[in-house]
Formats: structure tokens, C-alpha cells, sequence
């Protein structure tokens, strides 16, 4: 703009031209100039910038050799051509008078042209896929077809302390990594899977998705690991799992899930307890220590079957005090002794509540069953013992055998148990 202003302004000051006339040598007129303080500046800015855009092409292109050649070779020609035809100009070999440098412009310009058309690079720069490769939130590296490290970007290197060109996959990852063997087994298309990995101090879960870098339809030259991290949405969905499967109030299985969880056991158990209880006279409690009395009462009761159902035991709320037990296999025999405990352990363990205590007592039905286990009858089965249990006077444990209800009395049986 300076130049332009200084040249339409050039009479007055002389600095861009400081004096132009016309030479009448041949048949055309030619003029002859004599350039001025600004005209210098001018010449000095234009190759400066046009040497700097030389310079910085050329180490990039250098840089990563493999992409965008074409554009690069382009722009390098389209740089080139006004330099040298301005230097030849400038050292007279150009014919007298004539400026080649617009006509060189010219052949720049359909240069670029061709290469905005043809390459659509303008679309996205070379510079600009850098800068999205860089500033990625996912962590990317790229491998060659021998699995050693080509290419990495900034959120890689903050995931990976031992992430560097050249290094092998197997030392950037750690050896016992479980993305390690499905590289093996990458062909055409891309494999997803989900990867805890220790990210500093927390456990963080990834979404990691390996593909190959073809070259052509089928040649394989590479492959990309992307690394999302997912423990947001991993969290929250095992959030959504806890809470499906948990009951909100007693924080133990739910109903739909402790008898799908037992229906799953008895695909491969040959033999299956089913302890059914149900806490006594609970309209009772409720009514004397109020609806909240009622549900510290559930709660106390599914944090004792805690401490005394095995480990390997099932249990969950079945119903509104309606608690369910499954025991397989060597403790399926112990079930009967199991209730007994548990129905001492409620017995012996009131609730302190507002300064007084809820005495808590509950009844049981137990069968053991050994082949063709069905559940529904099983359950059903429980559920007469438990009724029989209710009929005997509460406080007890009926078991089925063969449908008879055998009362086990708490006073008889107490020192056995
Ligand atoms: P029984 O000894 O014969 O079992 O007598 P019961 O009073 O326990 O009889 P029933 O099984 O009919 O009573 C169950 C009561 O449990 C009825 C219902 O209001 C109450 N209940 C069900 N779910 C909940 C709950 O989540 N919280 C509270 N506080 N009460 C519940
Ligand atoms: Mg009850
Ligand atoms: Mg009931």
C-alpha cells in the first residue's frame, strides 16, 4: 500500500523513481529510470518475503517428505520464478528496458491456480492438518509395517512417557498391553476396543481404535493407533448397570437381577439351595416406628444376610421384606444351617433406633434340590416352607423335602446349630 501510495505520489517526492524519461534509441521509446530510496526498500521486502516463504517451504517439505508433494513442488516453482527473473533482471540480462518479473508473475500465478484446482489444498492446507493432528484431544500414534513408531502427536505424548520415533510399539505400550495382539491381527478394516490404562495416578478407560494405512486398495504400509478417553461415559454407564441391578433402598441385587444371576448358576451347578425369608409381623413395625423405621429395619436385615451369606452365595430383596438366598453346590448343604444363623442373628441383633431398639425377628423356608433344577418351582417350594414357617408360629425354618415341611424349632435346634 505504501508503495502503491508512493508511486501514484511520485512526482511530488521522487522517492520511488528518482527520475524517468523516455529513450528514443531504437523504434520503441523505452523508459529509463533511475530508482529512488523507497523503490530499494520495496525490491528488499518483496525477495525478503519471497525467500522466507522459500526457506520455511522447504523445511517443512523436508520435514514430512510424504505428504502433500505436489503442492509443495508447485508452490516452490511458483516462488522461484519471480526470483530468478528478477535477478536477471537486476544483473542486466534481460534486454534493456524490459521487466520480466509481470510476465513471470503471470506463469506464478496459473501455477497456484492449477494447484488450488487440481490439489485442492486450500481446502486443507498442509499447515492447517498439522495443527488438527497436533491439537487433537485423542492421543494418535502412527506405525510403519515393522510396528515402530513414525508418528505421535502432542496428546500421545503426554498418555506415554516412552513415546519417540523409531521407538517399538512394544516398548511405547508396555509389553503386557492387550492392544499388542490384535496389530497382529489387523487386515482391511479397523478394530475398536476399550482399554483400562493407568494415566498418571487414576485408572482411566480408552476407546482405542486401530487401523491400517493403506496404500492403493490392498497394500498395507502402516498402521494408526486413536486412543479416546471414554472414563466419563464409562463411569456413568456403570453407574446406570450398578443401578439397574441394585436395590435402591437395601443396596443389594434387586429382584430381576438376583434370579437372573441364578438362573445363569444353574447352567452349571448340579445342586441348588433356595433360602426364601420374610421379616415377621413388618406391618407392625411399620405401624409403631413409622415407614422409616420400617426401611432402617430392611436395611439392618440385608447388611446382617451380608456378613452371613457365603461369598459364593447369591442373594437380593425379593420383595418388600421379602429377602432371597441361592447356594450351590457343598454350601447348597450348608443352607439349612445358614438360615438357622441368620434367623439367630436378626433375632439376637435389634436395631437401635431413636433411642429405643427394634426387635426384629424373621421366618424361613429352605430346599435343597440336587438335578433338574428349574427355578419357578424352587422358589415355589421356598415359598411354602416359608409359609409353613409363618403357620408354625414365626421366628423359624421350615425345609421342603418332597413336599412335607419340616419345622426346624429354634429352641430344639439351637445348640446344633
Ligand atoms: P408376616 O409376619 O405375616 O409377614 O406379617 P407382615 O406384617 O410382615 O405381613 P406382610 O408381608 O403382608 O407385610 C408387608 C408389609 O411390608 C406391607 C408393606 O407396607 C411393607 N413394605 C413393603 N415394602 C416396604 C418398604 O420398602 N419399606 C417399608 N417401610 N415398608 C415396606
Ligand atoms: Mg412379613
Ligand atoms: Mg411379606
Amino acid at each position: 500500500m505504501i508503495s502503491f501510495l508512493l508511486i501514484a505520489t511520485n512526482e511530488f517526492h521522487h522517492l520511488f523513481y528518482q527520475s524517468t524519461y523516455l529513450e528514443y534509441r531504437n523504434t520503441t521509446p523505452i523508459m529509463q529510470i533511475t530508482v529512488g530510496q523507497w523503490y530499494l526498500i520495496h525490491g528488499a521486502y518483496t525477495f525478503g518475503t519471497l525467500a522466507i516463504a522459500f526457506v520455511l517451504l522447504s523445511i517443512y517439505w523436508f520435514k514430512e517428505k510424504t505428504r502433500q508433494t505436489k503442492q509443495v513442488i508447485i508452490l516452490l516453482t511458483g516462488i522461484l520464478l519471480p526470483i530468478s527473473t528478477s535477478l536477471a533482471y537486476l544483473v542486466g540480462l534481460t534486454p534493456s528496458g524490459l521487466d520480466p518479473v509481470p510476465i513471470a508473475m503471470l506463469f506464478t500465478s496459473s501455477l497456484y491456480l492449477y494447484a488450488i484446482i487440481s490439489t485442492k489444498f486450500l481446502l486443507v492446507p498442509p499447515i492447517e492438518k498439522d495443527y488438527i493432528f497436533e491439537s487433537m484431544g485423542d492421543a494418535v500414534l502412527v506405525l510403519d509395517q515393522t510396528y515402530h513408531l513414525k508418528d505421535f502427536n502432542k496428546a500421545a505424548f503426554t498418555l506415554f512417557s516412552d513415546v519417540r520415533i523409531g521407538e517399538h510399539i512394544a516398548a511405547v505400550l508396555g509389553l503386557d498391553n492387550q492392544i499388542l495382539p490384535l496389530l497382529k491381527n489387523i487386515d482391511a478394516n479397523s478394530i475398536i476396543t476399550e482399554v483400562e490404562m493407568s494415566n498418571k495416578s487414576a485408572l482411566d478407560y480408552y476407546q482405542v481404535k486401530v487401523s491400517p494405512i493403506k496404500k492403493g486398495e490392498s497394500t498395507i504400509v502402516g498402521t494408526t493407533i486413536i486412543f479416546t478417553n471414554i472414563t466419563e461415559q464409562k463411569k456413568e454407564q456403570m453407574n446406570l448397570t450398578k443401578i439397574a441391578y441394585t436395590d435402591v433402598l437395601t443396596q443389594i441385587y434387586n429382584r430381576a437381577y438376583v434370579l437372573s444371576v441364578a438362573e445363569k448358576m444353574l447352567a452349571s451347578h448340579n445342586k441348588m439351595a433356595v433360602i426364601l425369608f420374610d421379616i415377621d409381623h413388618f406391618k407392625k413395625i411399620n405401624d409403631t416406628y413409622g415407614h422409616l423405621g420400617g426401611d432402617e429395619a430392611l436395611k439392618h436385615v440385608a447388611a446382617l444376610c451380608k456378613s452371613v451369606v457365603p461369598e459364593n452365595g447369591v442373594f437380593g430383596r425379593y420383595g418388600g421384606e421379602e429377602f432371597i438366598i441361592f447356594l450351590f453346590e457343598n454350601e447348597a448343604d450348608e443352607a439349612v444351617s445358614i438360615s438357622e444363623s441368620l434367623r439367630r442373628v436378626i433375632e439376637e441383633s435389634p436395631l437401635p433406633y431413636n433411642e429405643i431398639v427394634i426387635n426384629i425377628t424373621a421366618s424361613f423356608g429352605v430346599v435343597v434340590k440336587e438335578n433338574g433344577l428349574a427355578l419357578t418351582p424352587l422358589i415355589n417350594e421356598a415359598d411354602e416352607a416359608l409359609y409353613a414357617s409363618k403357620r408354625e408360629g414365626r421366628n423359624t425354618v421350615c425345609v421342603a423335602v418332597d413336599g412335607e415341611y419340616t419345622k426346624l424349632s429354634s429352641k430344639i435346634t439351637a445348640g446344633k446349630y
